[in-house]
């Protein structure tokens, strides 16, 4: 069941009434979205919603629609407050996936070039149970396929059409047995998973790739990276990371908005340390899982409550 309500153009609007007539469908299917995907978690004792990191991924989206050159009549702390205003009115007692998307609308000769303040704002929500409480392991491959990039199709615009790299990767992954992927840049080096970014546990220290790697500007990277350094007092290097580093990796974990943290005990099917849950892996996890459900108060201020 879709929710009773999303918000569209500064309204809260009946789900059903939010339809695009099938000529405009070329500005959804083609290259001229941005989006978001921002979680909310329920949590059931302190009967709250909170949602993370709200004003971070407002502040990516509204990077995404400057690159674009999308002129938006809402500023990030509209988009806040819109977001916070449409869960109220939804009344929503559950974990929820939050995704706000800025389409161009199409003129007659929509090729020439978009009217940059010609655009859709929408924001609308699904219900999304969390994955913390599961024990998934993933075993995955490095993908054939190369990562989109930067001077072509910026990884760090949250574009719809970037997803298409995702897409191709991911059925191969699948196809080939495997429940994920890691992608390589263009030179060899590792850039991320189709929907998350990676992170290895070599020695102690944690790596990742640089924010110049051909990645999304990722809000739970940067989560993981400051508690990892802040409560665990764990050094993390962001740099360049080589396909064999992940191969000789103690423990291997992908994090994103929507993936939340996985574990990763296989990589082209050499065993990541000992194949099992590695304990920097288990014990971000479990501080993430706090900090998102509001029981970490150190780190309550990600969170936006709704209620
Ligand atoms: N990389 C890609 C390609 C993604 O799609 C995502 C999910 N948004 C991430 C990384 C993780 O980003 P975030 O932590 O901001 O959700």
């Amino acid at each position: 069941m879709p929710p009773t309500h999303l918000w569209l153009n500064g309204e809260i609007v009946p789900w059903p009434s939010a339809t695009i007539h099938i000529t405009d469908a070329r500005s959804l299917t083609t290259v001229s979205s941005v989006y978001e995907g921002i979680r909310g978690y329920w949590n059931a004792e302190q009967r709250q919603l909170y949602v993370v990191r709200l004003p971070e991924h407002m502040r990516r989206f509204a990077g995404s629609m400057k690159v674009m050159r999308m002129q938006p009549a809402y500023s990030p702390a509209d988009l806040v407050a819109a977001t916070v205003e449409l869960l109220r009115h939804l009344d929503l007692h559950e974990d929820t996936y939050i995704r706000p998307v800025a389409t161009f609308l199409p003129r007659d000769d929509s090729w020439s070039g978009p009217d940059p303040t010609h655009l859709e704002i929408q924001i609308a929500t699904a219900s999304r149970p969390s994955s913390l409480g599961q024990e998934r392991k993933l075993n995955v491959g490095i993908s054939s396929w190369r990562r989109i990039e930067d001077n072509s199709m910026p990884p760090r615009v949250k574009a719809n059409a970037n997803y298409l790299s995702s897409r191709l990767v991911s059925a191969q992954a699948a196809l080939d047995g495997y429940d994920g992927a890691i992608i390589l840049n263009s030179d060899g080096s590792v850039a991320e998973g189709p929907w998350a970014c990676v992170f290895a546990a070599r020695d102690g220290r944690l790596i990742t790739p640089s924010v110049t790697s051909n990645i999304l500007e990722s809000i739970t990277r940067q989560t993981v990276i400051q508690v990892a350094r802040e409560v665990l007092g764990v050094e993390v290097q962001e740099r360049a990371v080589d396909r064999t580093e992940l191969y000789l990796a103690d423990e291997l974990f992908f994090c994103g908005t929507g993936q939340e943290l996985q574990p990763i005990v296989s990589v082209d099917r050499y065993t990541v340390g000992d194949g099992d849950v590695g304990p920097l892996t288990a014990r971000l996890r479990g501080l993430y899982r706090d900090i998102v459900h509001g029981r970490e108060p150190r780190y309550e201020e990600w969170l936006t409550p709704v209620y």
